[in-house]
């Protein structure tokens, strides 16, 4: 078996005369300052890292020895992976059944020692046919095509996730486990920095050493509850930050003897974990942003931006809200959004302009994200909505400057305001329903999504709150 991949990513194609040159004298230069580093840094492991329609995070991971090998050829994986729900039990998917065989193919340029986790090292990998080609079932290549498109246009998108998270304690239940937060500090209390400084400090430091810029932190509203927030990057760096922010969060909490949850809702009556996803549009060059108009309004493109976003918002939340448990934290008085509409600074809008804080530079904030989705498919289709939107001219309507839930359903249905799907099942309908979506996402990605996501909405209903809330923290 032969891989050829892309020029300059990998040596395969050449594995047959392996046996006069070494691995390593094969890889491009990226690759062997990595191998290098991997020697002086003492790693012994590396995870080969992907997200799965789940959206949960997995991986394998490569032994020191045989790493020169597996940047090349990277690490066989069973199609079915891409099957397999949260529950790790797997609905039948044409295409994703116990025949066949894709590679985990590292991205060198994601190599990360793991601070929380002494002697390993992780890499973003990419799910690749035998030949080498992307599989159409791939999310980072998703993402990457979606990038693409836009770039083409003469566009550059400029992304950050604003991930909440509860800290806690696993408490042995019976029969399930609870998640007991670390405190009962209120919102933005100077008390939760106390309570939560320890964790705080290892989080931030292990963040920072993998290149992940730490911008603002606090003590959020509900028990143990943190907001730690990540500098802004181009979207493939940005889903790829996610993840590791996600392994770190909890990495770091295992050390410490903690639990840390990004779930939607984990934890009965409290305040959801939400991942807001902030944009901005940006000309190719980066120079200028699109979405400003005069005075911190929107410009032309900023509302043909937000009307993609907002026409396709009840589809787009089966990816960036892509579990049951998502939409229990999709609740009126929440700031997490209910009603698909936008608004200047307007924390219960799907879609929040936020007020510029230097001259020209508006940002959007969608609220209806949170990290139970898969950050490459939900960005992805981000990027597919808010193109189709500039292509299309589309209007957004008018600005809402109220708590939507305040309107009155004629008002509501006035301004052309909606209320967004309010289950999983709902949300899969509106995306099966959603002809640009579907064709974006492709046969094989779309019915394994589907099948994926019907399968975790069934799973459930069939269960309690306590189990969906276990099941949740626990993989999240
Ligand atoms: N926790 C809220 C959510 O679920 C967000 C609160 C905030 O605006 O920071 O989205
Ligand atoms: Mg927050």
């Amino acid at each position: 078996m032969v891989l050829s991949l892309t020029a300059g990513t990998c040596y395969a194609g050449r594995m047959k005369d392996r046996h006069d040159v070494s691995e390593a004298q094969q890889l491009d230069p990226a690759s062997r300052r990595l191998l290098e580093r991997v020697e002086i840094e003492g790693i012994e492991l590396v995870r080969f890292l992907y997200v799965d329609h789940g959206g949960v995070v997995r991986g394998k991971a490569a032994a020191r020895g045989r790493l020169a090998e597996r940047l090349g050829t990277g690490i066989g994986h069973t199609v079915a992976m891409m099957a397999m729900n949260m529950l790790d039990r797997l609905p039948a998917v044409p295409g994703m059944g116990p025949v066949g065989e894709v590679r985990l193919v590292p991205d060198p340029a994601t190599f990360v020692p793991l601070p929380y986790a002494p002697g390993a090292a992780a890499m973003l990998a990419d799910l690749r046919d035998l030949d080498g080609s992307p599989w159409a079932a791939c999310p980072r290549s998703f993402l990457r095509d979606a990038v693409a498109a836009l770039d083409a246009e003469g566009y550059a998108l400029l992304v950050a996730f604003e991930p909440e998270f509860t800290l806690g304690r696993r408490l042995p239940g019976d029969p399930l486990d609870r998640l007991a937060p670390v405190d009962d500090s209120a919102c933005y209390a100077a008390t939760g920095f106390d309570t939560a400084h320890d964790y705080a400090m290892r989080l931030l430091r292990a963040l920072e050493s993998q290149g992940l810029r730490v911008e603002h932190y606090h003590p959020e509203l509900g028990h143990g509850q943190q907001e730690l927030s990540i500098r802004p990057a181009a979207p493939l760096r940005a889903a790829d930050n996610h993840v590791l922010y996600r392994e770190t969060v909890r990495g770091v909490a295992l050390r410490m003897a903690m639990w840390a949850s990004l779930a939607p809702k984990p934890v009965a009556g409290q305040p959801g974990n939400g991942a807001h996803l902030h944009l901005s549009l940006w000309d190719a060059e980066g120079g200028r942003n699109l979405l400003a108009g005069g005075d911190g309004e929107l410009s032309d493109l900023g509302r043909h931006f937000v009307g993609g976003l907002i026409a396709h918002l009840p589809a787009l939340v089966a990816l960036t809200c892509g579990t049951v448990n998502s939409f229990r934290r999709l609740s009126p008085r929440s700031w997490s959004s209910a009603y698909a509409c936008y608004g200047p600074d307007n924390r219960e809008a799907a879609v929040r302009i936020c007020s510029p804080l230097s001259p020209g530079s508006v940002n959007l904030e969608l609220k209806p994200s949170d990290s139970s989705a898969n950050p490459y498919l939900s960005l992805g289709a981000v990027i597919h909505a808010g193109l189709d939107g500039l292509r299309r001219r589309l209007d957004p309507g008018e600005p809402v400057d109220v708590d939507p839930d305040d309107l009155s359903e004629t008002a509501r249905a006035r301004l052309g305001v909606h209320r967004l799907p309010a289950t999983l099942d709902e949300a899969l309908d509106a995306l099966e329903s959603d002809e640009f979506l579907m064709e974006a996402l492709g046969p094989l990605r779309r019915t394994a999504y589907l099948a994926v996501k019907r399968s975790e909405a069934a799973a459930f209903a069939a269960q309690d709150e306590a189990f969906e809330l276990f099941h949740h923290f626990r993989v999240f």
